[in-house]
């Protein structure tokens, strides 16, 4: 008897266990192949995570067919995605599948195949639709579209039900290659035996012209590049087509160098004695190559990029391959070209807003070997670089690294760590102002510090804090006097001010003049926000919008006004206020599109505007020397928001936005406007002073047990009925203090936004002694999802119950 006859298959579902297949001998397969399964009354596509010989005690179906000639993930990132499922508490195929892009995932598309042979008892309409089917290899879709009416749709039907045709889901393959229109020399065509047989007054048509430019280029190249050169118009090619010269092939286009800028890889800094101290020890572990993970703490500009780049360049004369992992690609599109300057088509840029097709197509050069570095946000660190030596996670502490939906709730940086230990690598977490997780971690010996105290270029900008209380009577519109004082000084010495406003249309909201009266969103448990451009009325969180009231919906009076503000109403003060300035606002409504946030950051840093309003987006990462003012409006809203960690987040907006300021030769200043001038978050970012707060807020969290000194897991339960939400909330929490104990357990209670699209959520959170690793979070999770089955309240399962590890709120 042959031996690995069955296949553990996972699948993208949230059901957490593996399903055993018999694998046929005539299939070869191997874990990390997708294969195409039947599952229940339907079939599906699965992967296989495991191949072995133990007969299960029940009667297993044989798999219908591999997908893959060769595993689309390699054991390694199995084993990541193993550890994701039982850390996260996830299913290994909901990890896979955000492991994978498109085209290589488990999306599909069912399609039509004749199985039985043309039968006597068919009718002479149902062969033709057979024989239709046979020969446009037809999707579900297509054919329930074709033939959706009368006797037709009874005829599909029919012989979809008597088995003449079956339906398969195959992979979904629309990611090949977008082509398009390049030009060529035609075959056998000698350009200057051409061009010397011309007369003169020939050699003088623009056209002409252009194909003796056209003789001289690297050939092809696209229609639309040559659109930009002057002799080339659709009229000059065409012409030179119609000579038979050249001649025009569509040609799949190549990678999104273009945006990246020069490779110029002579250009790499020299370190300066800090910069080189930190390489070293980076060096000295890779050449080990062994796993080890470092904290380079280093204020803003001190030059944390130039050491990541060092150490990648080292990773690559050992023939090993590095990932990078940046907040968000849109947001730092300087940091991809300082990177693309070095390393120019080694690199592989995976972002957010890349179509389906050019990510697989990163996705394909990585995996190939062809590209050695992958730079992308979160999901970056699952890109198939080979042999990988080094990950970078710059800004650790941003809290997009986490996923919060759909499952799997990984944290990146956290997988970027677990995987540099499977890939015995090294990791460089990188911050001005690293999380207190990263923080506690060095004080427990699990990552070895480097320090950058010093910016090679530039001074740290000084900063002060406005008291709002002192300034009641002294407001010009949203700013205090000294803010605007110091702002006009700016641009009289035409140098740049950016003005930070926390949260988009944050508090822009109609009011009721007569009783009161703001309008709420009918989907979330939040006021709507007022957006006066457009006139309408928005909630954040479930996205319903309608035209703004012009009568209060409780009293029927008319006396709306508009209270509060978003960055809109900022920016239209601050053009009152500097009616000569040349102001833009940068936030999610005017960075939309692919391009948007490239855009505005374009025009700011080219001198296209004196003044940028923006939200916290705008202290993200980006660097403009001639800002010399930045001014906070309103920093206090970070800390009204319900969380332990808003001190810490505090700080990290304030770092991070006056980190923009002073970067190149001129000294910047920057202001916070706060009604809450002693808070330690404020106080400590007055002075840089990291170690101070980190100290200050390491001790109140150790105090009251909250992570870094547990780990966190939060439980949501969502329901569009309010009772069953509630009664399978209490439950469960039942069953989790039958396992923890009762003082280990909080909640459960309503979440701070209660209802949201239609679903009303609850929620109870434990804290886990922080030792607790992924195989003992899950058997306690087991434990306690096999306690709640056994006691679980009517109507449960409408009840979904979302867990999230290490939560970030
Ligand atoms: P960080 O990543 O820590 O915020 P950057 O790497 O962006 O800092 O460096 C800040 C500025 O200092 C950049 O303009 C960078 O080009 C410059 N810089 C960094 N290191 C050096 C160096 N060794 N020599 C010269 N300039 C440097
Ligand atoms: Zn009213």
């Amino acid at each position: 008897m042959k031996s690995n006859q069955f296949a553990d298959i996972a699948f993208p579902t949230a059901v957490r266990r593996v399903f055993t297949y018999e694998v046929p001998a005539e299939l070869n397969l191997q874990p990390g192949m997708r294969v195409w399964v039947p599952l229940r009354s339907e079939f599906a596509i699965g992967m296989a995570v495991r191949i072995h010989d133990q007969k299960p005690d029940f009667k297993t179906k044989p798999i219908r067919r591999v997908l893959d000639d060769e595993p689309v993930m390699n054991d390694i990132m199995m084993k990541l995605t193993e550890w994701i499922h039982r850390f996260y508490y996830c299913s290994w195929g909901e990890a896979i599948q955000a492991a994978l892009p498109v085209g290589l995932n488990f999306s599909s598309e069912k399609r039509l195949q004749v199985v039985k042979g043309i039968d006597a008892a068919l009718s002479h309409q149902e062969k033709e639709m057979l024989d239709d089917i046979e020969s446009a290899s037809m999707t579900l879709k297509e054919a329930q579209k074709r033939w959706r009416e009368g006797a037709d749709k009874k005829r599909l039907k029919k012989i979809l039900k008597e088995g003449f045709v079956e339906i398969w889901e195959e992979p979904r393959q629309n990611v090949n290659y977008k082509k398009v229109k390049h030009w060529q020399l035609s075959e056998s065509v000698n350009p200057s035996v051409i061009l010397n047989e011309l007369t003169e007054s020939d050699r003088n048509k623009k056209w002409v012209q252009a194909f003796a430019e056209l003789a001289e280029m690297e050939l092809p190249v696209t229609h639309q590049t040559l659109l930009k050169g002057k002799l080339f118009t659709s009229y000059t090619l065409n012409r030179v087509e119609e000579e038979g010269w050249i001649e025009s092939v569509d040609l799949p286009v190549k990678g999104l160098e273009a945006d990246n800028g020069l490779h110029q890889p002579e250009l790499i800094k020299t370190l300066s004695d800090q910069q080189q101290t930190a390489f070293e020890e980076i060096r000295e572990s890779l050449d080990k190559k062994e796993f080890k993970s470092f904290l380079l703490f280093g204020v803003t500009g001190s030059g944390k990029t130039e050491v990541y780049i060092h150490a990648l360049k080292h990773a690559l004369e050992q023939g090993r391959g590095g990932l990078v992992l940046v907040p968000e690609i849109a947001l730092t599109p300087q940091t991809v070209q300082r990177f693309y300057q070095i390393f120019g088509d080694q690199i592989a840029v995976l972002h957010s807003r890349m179509s389906e097709r050019e990510r697989f197509e990163a996705w394909q050069h990585l995996k190939s070997g062809e590209r050695r570095i992958a730079i992308g946000p979160r999901s970056a660190v699952f890109a198939p670089v080979q042999d990988v030596g080094l990950i970078v996670v710059d800004e650790e502490h941003d809290t997009s690294y986490k996923q919060y939906d759909p499952s799997p709730r990984y944290n990146a940086r956290d997988v970027a760590i677990m995987r540099s230990y499977m890939e015995n690598a090294v990791t460089v977490l990188g911050s001005a102002t690293p999380g207190m997780v990263s923080v506690q971690a060095v004080k427990d010996e699990k990552h070895s510090l480097l320090h950058l105290s010093l910016r090679p270029t530039g001074t740290m900008p000084t900063v002060q804090i406005l008291n709002m209380l002192e300034y009641k009577s002294a407001m010009k519109g949203p700013l205090t006097i000294e803010l605007f004082n110091e702002v006009k000084g700016a641009l009289n010495r035409k140098e740049q001010v950016i003005l930070l406003f926390n949260r988009r249309g944050f508090a822009s909201y109609l009011q009721c003049e007569n009783c009161g009266h703001i309008p709420q969103s009918p989907e979330s448990s939040t006021s709507l926000t007022y957006h006066k451009k457009k006139n309408i009325l928005l909630c954040h969180y479930s996205g319903y919008s309608r035209r703004a009231d012009s009568k209060c919906e409780m009293c029927q009076s008319t006396n709306l006004k508009t209270k509060g503000s978003g960055t809109q109403q900022v920016e239209e003060e601050i053009i009152e206020l500097f009616p000569d300035a040349r102001v833009l606002r940068m936030d999610r409504d005017t960075t939309s599109g692919k391009h948007g946030h490239q855009k505005i950051y374009d025009q700011f840093l080219s001198g296209g505007a004196d003044i940028l309003i923006g939200t916290q987006i705008v202290a993200k990462g980006l660097n403009f020397p001639n800002v010399t003012v930045v001014g906070v409006i309103n920093a206090d809203t970070e800390l009204a928001f319900p969380s332990f960690r808003s001190g810490e987040r505090m700080f990290q907006l304030l770092s991070q936005v006056a980190g923009r300021a002073g970067r190149a030769e001129k000294p910047g200043k920057v202001f916070v406007q706060t009604w809450k001038p002693d808070h330690p978050a404020i106080k400590h970012a007055r002075t840089h002073d990291f170690k101070s707060f980190s100290r200050a807020e390491l001790a109140d969290r150790e105090m009251l047990q909250f992570p870094p000194f547990s780990r966190m897991i939060v439980f949501q339960f969502k329901c569009n009925y309010e009772g069953k939400v509630q009664r399978v909330a209490e439950a469960f929490c039942e069953a989790l203090r039958a396992e923890l104990g009762v003082n280990g357990v909080s909640g459960p209670s309503p979440s701070v936004i209660e209802w949201m699209n239609g679903q009303y959520q609850w929620e109870a959170n434990i804290k886990l002694n922080k030792a607790y690793r992924a195989t003992a979070i899950e058997d306690l999770l087991n434990r306690v999802f096999d306690r709640f089955d056994t006691s679980k309240p009517k109507g449960a399962s409408a009840v979904r119950i979302n867990v999230d590890v290490d939560a970030v709120e």
